[in-house]
Formats: C-alpha cells, sequence, structure tokens
C-alpha cells in the first residue's frame, strides 16, 4: 500500500508556499495598522468547548468534527474554528477582566465535509475578535479593515458585502416559531436536509441551495420583522458607519449564518469567482459566547477568513505581484578556482542589500552547465566569476529576463550596482 496524505488535506509545495507567505503576511500588516495583536492556542481542545460553543445541532458539531478519545478516555477535537479556542484562552488567561481586547490568531482548522474546490478537510483561517466593545462602530471596523484588506489584496471588484441583523436570541425564538408555523405548511415542497432542519436548526434553512426551498421562502416571514428595537438601532448605527466610510454593502434579510453563538450583526464577504464556494470571509457580533462558555459577561464580535478560498481568488483574478512567485534574484556562478572569492562577494551582497534572493551554485559544473542552472532558478541576473575576471578584481552581470548587454562590475562597487538594479 502507498502512503498517502488524508483526503482533503494538502500539501503547499514551495511555489505556492511563496503565495501564502504574501497573504499572511499582507494580512498581518494590515491587522497590524489597526493595532490588533496576534494570540495562538492550541489545535485540540476538548469536545464539549465546541458543543458548548458553536451549538450541538449546527453542521460543524453534528457531522464534521474530528473527534476521538485520548488515552486518557477524555473526548477531543481537532478545532473546527478558531472563536471557541481563542474564547477559551481569553477567559482562562484573564484577559477580559475590565479592559477590552482586539486579537487575532490563524493556523489550521479541520472540518469532515466533502472535499472540492475551496473546501478541504484541514484548512487555514484567519480569525479576528474584538472583546468588550459594545457598539456598532467595532462592527464597522472590522469591515472597514477587511474592505481595506481585499483593495492591499487587488481583489476588491471581486467580493462584496452583504449584511443583516439577526436581534437577540429571543427574537429568533419567536421568529423560528413563525417560520416553523409558515414552513411546516409547505413541508413537502422542502428539500429532504430542509424538512429535517425544521426539528432541528429551522434558521439553516434559509440558506438552503434547493431552488424549491428558496421557492418557499420568498413568501416566509422575516427575520428583520422580529428583531428588538435596540438591535434595530445597532443595526441602522452599523450601517450608517459602513456609508460614512464608503464601504459598500448589500441587506440580506435572509442571511443568518451556521454558528449558534451569533447575535445582533452578521456579515459575509461574497464572490461569483469561485463558484459554490463563494463565501470568503464571514463573522458577527457574539455578545454571550463568552458567559456561555464560563467566563464573565463580555460583548464581542469578530470574523474568519478562509485563506485557501482567497487564494483561488488571486489565482483566478491574476493579482499575485511577480516578485512573489520567484525565490530567487540573483544566481551566482563561478568557473575555476575561485570558489571563496565568489563566496564572499556573496555575502557581502546578503549583508548590505535588504531582502536580497542569492543562490550560489553549489558541485560541479562548467560555465553552461552552471548558467543553464541560472536560467531555471529564475533569477533576473547571473553574476559571473572566472579566474580571468577575479584577478581584475572584476565580475560579469547577466540579465537573464532581459535583453540588454552584459555589465562589467568592479568587486568595491558591487553592492552600489546591485542595490540600484533592486531598487
Ligand atoms: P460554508 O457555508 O462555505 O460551509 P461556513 O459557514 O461553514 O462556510 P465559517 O464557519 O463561517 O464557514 O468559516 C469562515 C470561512 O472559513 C468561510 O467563509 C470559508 O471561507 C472558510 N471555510 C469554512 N469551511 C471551509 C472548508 N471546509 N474549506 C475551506 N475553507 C473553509
Ligand atoms: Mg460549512
Amino acid at each position: 500500500m502507498k502512503l498517502q496524505s488524508i483526503r482533503g488535506m494538502s500539501d503547499t509545495l514551495p511555489e505556492d508556499a511563496a503565495v501564502w507567505q504574501y497573504l499572511e503576511k499582507t494580512v498581518s500588516q494590515v491587522l497590524a495598522t489597526y493595532a490588533y495583536r496576534e494570540i495562538r492556542f492550541p489545535i485540540v481542545e476538548q469536545t464539549e468547548l465546541f458543543k458548548r460553543s458553536i451549538g450541538d445541532v449546527t453542521d460543524i458539531v453534528e457531522k464534521e468534527m474530528y473527534t476521538f478519545e485520548d488515552r486518557n478516555g477524555d473526548s477531543l477535537s481537532l478545532r473546527p474554528e478558531g472563536t471557541a479556542g481563542c474564547v477559551r484562552a481569553c477567559i482562562q488567561q484573564g484577559l477580559l477582566y475590565n479592559q477590552t481586547q482586539r486579537l487575532w490568531y490563524q493556523g489550521p482548522m479541520f472540518r469532515h465535509e466533502r472535499p472540492q474546490k475551496g473546501r478541504l478537510r484541514q484548512f487555514h483561517q484567519v480569525g479576528v475578535e474584538a472583546f468588550g466593545f459594545e457598539g456598532p462602530d467595532i462592527d464597522a471596523e472590522l469591515l472597514i479593515l477587511t474592505a481595506r484588506l481585499w483593495r492591499q489584496l487587488g481583489i476588491e471588484d471581486a467580493l462584496t458585502l452583504q449584511i443583516n441583523s439577526i436581534g437577540e436570541a429571543v427574537d429568533r425564538t419567536r421568529y423560528r416559531v413563525a417560520l416553523v408555523e409558515y414552513l411546516g405548511e409547505h413541508r413537502e415542497r422542502l428539500d429532504a436536509d430542509s424538512q429535517r432542519r425544521l426539528q432541528t436548526n429551522p434558521l439553516r434553512i434559509l440558506d438552503s441551495k434547493s431552488p424549491d426551498t428558496q421557492a418557499v421562502l420568498v413568501d416566509a416571514p422575516q427575520l428583520p420583522d422580529f428583531i428588538d428595537p435596540a438591535s434595530r438601532e445597532h443595526f441602522k448605527q452599523f450601517c450608517a458607519l459602513l456609508d460614512a466610510a464608503e464601504v459598500r454593502y448589500e441587506i440580506n434579510p435572509r442571511l443568518v449564518r451556521g454558528l449558534d453563538y451569533y447575535g445582533k450583526t452578521v456579515f459575509e464577504w461574497v464572490t461569483d469567482s469561485l463558484g459554490a464556494q463563494g463565501t470568503v470571509c464571514a463573522g458577527g457580533r457574539y455578545d454571550g459566547l463568552v458567559e456561555q462558555i464560563g467566563g464573565k459577561p463580555c460583548v464581542a464580535a469578530g470574523f474568519a477568513l478562509g485563506l485557501e478560498r482567497i487564494l483561488l481568488l488571486l489565482d483566478a483574478l491574476d493579482v499575485v505581484p511577480d516578485r512573489v512567485g520567484r525565490s530567487v534574484d540573483i544566481y551566482m556562478v563561478a568557473v575555476g578556482n575561485v570558489a571563496a572569492k565568489a563566496s564572499a562577494l556573496a555575502e557581502a551582497l546578503r549583508s548590505s542589500v535588504s531582502g536580497i534572493r542569492l543562490e550560489q551554485h553549489c558541485g560541479v559544473g562548467g560555465f553552461k552547465a552552471q548558467l543553464k542552472k541560472a536560467h531555471k532558478s529564475g533569477a533576473k541576473i547571473a553574476l559571473i566569476l572566472g579566474e580571468a575576471e577575479c584577478a581584475k578584481s572584476q565580475l560579469q552581470v547577466k540579465y537573464l529576463r532581459e535583453d540588454r548587454d552584459q555589465d562589467t562590475v568592479d568587486f568595491d562597487r558591487l553592492v552600489e550596482f546591485i542595490t540600484n538594479v533592486f531598487i
């Protein structure tokens, strides 16, 4: 039997890793400009944590978690998302006492789903969570910063923001009764999944993909008509803040979200460039969760973005900067008895030219063979050092990607020369 990776869990090869690094760096830089700080917590937690936070009858807990017994007989699960672990860590470490927190994290999440484009069993999220802010200003900040991130990445035109308010738990309970009553009258027209959800999680029926179910929903009661005045006012101010910041959005009265802990504001950034897996970022307010997990009451809001889906979008729109795919800038060719000198020059360049990526030829190989490797490396230029040049304290600069004559450069001017080339 050949050993292979687990279905839905993929390898990232060096070329792709370069794009991952670019994305991760861009995200962390944008978050830093809003004073969010990184937090790290384990990939494995008690199963109970996820049950209590995400909700027993959600898709995730019902059928997507990797749950196992460890050697002590405890039930543990690989994290299917980050909010639960983040909140658990904040409570346990006392981060929420009389203080606000703006936090982010990133890493692998695990869900046993049917793998397809943009849907994996090990996937990666960046999560952003803000604790202790009551007003809609933080909800708006979360979206203003994501809008900036899309601009930075060059994908803003492919994304639309959908928002809704799902009110308080009591509003949703009243709404659920009305919805179940209405849908019960049209039970036979609903898809099988939705019929089942009628008992377990009727709000999830709202984002059913079945056209028949959607047709029934056209005349269904709408959640925004059931929400309390405070949630209504919160939503109104939230919209006004987005307007002021020129973040465009659509109000989608059927947007609910699949996790139980949300209340008031919910949102999703969606694209139609990726087929069925069109949601790249989703979140909202979860004022009750901290208390639900055992902390003192603390309001909160946050979102998670799916890195694989953003990478697919970067690829579809072809907006990754050129330099990102290239891992080598300079290839050093050394022919004859000049290895030590070549090495010294390479070291000088690494010390003086910030960010330079220089590959020095190692092993045997004549001039032709080395130059071939230089071309294959993707480098922009080759530095060529032979015994005759070395004797004159000079080397040749060969341009590998442009039609341009070779230059001859003195050793003591090399750093300056290369700096100018790469500015
Ligand atoms: P979907 O409706 O696509 O299943 P979800 O509502 O389950 O998404 P969330 O739990 O809100 O997703 O996760 C936030 C983001 O994480 C999603 O918008 C998506 O970009 C990403 N994501 C979720 N599940 C997966 C997965 N299995 N593979 C890749 N990315 C995922
Ligand atoms: Mg899902």
